[in-house]
């Protein structure tokens, strides 16, 4: 099974890295004939902003949305929540828009306020897994198809909805693959048994 990783910037080494560990095969994917070859894709943290305008550049943007509607398992971290959310706070840009999330950028604060904490996803495993925010983005609000997996102080960082998970947190900065895992075992399996196909 081939695991696309969006290769614009951000954390693509460190995504691809894990796929391998696990056995898979992690594919870059920086162009619209790239979206052929995989059955399922990662949106890594960076700049959303800049990942986006990356994404009109290459004309990846309108392939990949279409992709990811008609079931392609797809996880956004960090900047790629973003990506995923139809509503920005305070913005009037979107850009994949495929998940029913409003999100806050930046939303622990700046650069410095970058944190880590460890916390049971219970959906995941029911061990603690050690989360990494960096600029991190929440969710401030969901629609009722979306199914909420983990808070901090009442801020949702991680959710899912029918093929898609998005969190704000960053596993692929750790050693801890669960996250990994459970988005290949819940996510991807599930689509290869037809689960998600439109
Ligand atoms: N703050 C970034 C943004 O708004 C996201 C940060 C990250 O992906 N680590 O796009």
């Amino acid at each position: 099974m081939k695991i696309g990783v969006l290769s614009f910037q951000g954390g693509v080494v460190e995504h691809l890295n894990q796929i391998k560990q696990l056995g898979y095969e992690g594919i870059e994917v920086k162009k619209e004939n790239d979206l052929n070859d995989i059955d399922a894709i990662i949106l890594p943290g960076g700049e959303s902003t800049t990942i986006g305008k990356l994404l009109n550049i290459t004309q990846l943007m309108k392939p990949l949305r279409e992709k990811i509607k008609a079931g392609l398992p797809t996880w956004g971290t960090c900047a790629g929540m973003i990506l995923l959310a139809k509503e920005i706070e305070d913005e009037k840009t979107n850009y994949l828009a495929t998940m029913d999330i409003k999100v806050k950028r930046n939303a622990f604060g700046t650069q410095i306020d970058s944190f880590k904490m460890n916390k049971i996803i219970e959906e995941a495993s029911n061990k603690e897994i050690e989360l990494v925010f960096i600029r991190a983005p929440y969710i401030t609000e969901v629609k009722n198809n979306v199914e909420i997996l983990c808070e901090v102080n009442n801020n949702i960082i991680a959710v899912k909805q029918d093929n898609m998970i998005a969190t704000s947190f960053h596993p692929e900065l750790t050693d801890d693959l669960t996250f990994l895992r459970y988005f290949l075992d819940n996510v991807v399996e599930k689509n290869m048994n037809g689960v998600f196909r439109s």
